[in-house]
């Protein structure tokens, strides 16, 4: 049985897998219906098992950069600057950065953070989950993804094998909070674009996963629409970008966490193609 076929099985009706405990390197189960009633932040996958038959997610080559329809006109696209490959930020190695990100004013969110968010993880990664912006808690404690968007989060990681900090690398688009928990704004996530971009040339993942619109804006450069953009693999420089829900989007909107799903397994699989196994 191939490791999706194992966790399609897992995760459908039968009994499913629950958070990886820290201290444990087994996944432990638990029925599904307990799962609901005492873990609304799991990661639930579809009450129905995909199979063999069900039509796929359209997928388009992994050297294409398909096009997408237009987004209304009120979503403001981000427009991050692409920082020259000799400009300081792009020189600097990961202390530097950190101290460089940690002194940062170069937008209006350093006000009111208490701390900026670099990011948390291997710094070899081969997976980058890329978010869109620290929250409170995140910025009370200077990790991205600790409240419950990021317990939904690890379970997510724990859905495909993975485990934040083994082999997997977590960032923002964003490293200070916006007030209030907004959205960032285009100019705010130009200005910290070279952050996240000399994270990924340091890191140099095999694969970045796009979580939310945001996010996706920013690492595509251009107007995105999750709903179209699913099921697809796109190119950032030579690294291949996959774009999902936002896991704080997923949370208001349960019924979505089974394409989210999909999604994870879609890049588990790019992932396996590009590792030819
Ligand atoms: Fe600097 Fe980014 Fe923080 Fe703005 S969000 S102050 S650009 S680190």
């Amino acid at each position: 049985m191939s490791r999706r076929e194992q966790m399609l099985s897992e995760i459908g009706v039968k009994p499913l897998w629950r958070l990886r405990d820290a201290q444990q390197d087994e996944f432990r189960e638990t029925p599904r219906e307990v799962r609901l009633a005492a873990e609304p932040e799991a990661f639930v996958a579809p009450p129905v098992p995909r199979h063999a038959n069900e039509a796929p997610a359209p997928v388009a080559p992994s050297h294409s950069v398909p096009s997408l329809p237009d987004a209304p006109k009120e979503a403001a696209p981000a427009q991050p600057i692409r920082a020259p490959a000799d400009s300081p930020v792009m020189q600097m190695g990961w202390d530097a950065l950190r101290k460089a990100v940690a002194d940062c004013q170069n937008c209006g969110l350093c006000k009111a953070r208490k701390q900026a968010v670099l990011g948390v993880g291997d710094e070899a990664a081969d997976w980058l989950f890329v978010g869109e912006g620290p929250g409170a808690e995140e910025d009370e404690r200077g990790e991205p993804f600790v409240g419950q968007a990021g317990k939904l989060l690890d379970a997510m990681l724990a859905s495909i094998g993975l485990a934040r900090g083994r082999n997997v690398y977590i960032a923002n688009a964003v490293k200070c909070r916006p007030p209030g928990n907004r959205t960032p704004e285009a100019h705010e996530i130009a200005a910290c674009h070279p952050f996240l971009e000399r994270q990924i040339e340091l890191i140099r993942p095999r694969l970045i996963v796009a979580l939310g619109r945001p996010a996706a804006q920013t690492l595509l450069e251009r107007e995105v629409k999750i709903g179209a953009a699913r099921g697809q693999t796109f190119d950032r420089r030579g690294i291949p970008v996959i774009v999902t829900y936002h896991p704080a989007y997923l949370l208001r909107n349960l019924e979505d966490k089974a394409k989210a799903w999909q999604d994870l397994c879609f890049a588990l699989d790019q992932m396996q193609e590009r590792s030819g196994s």
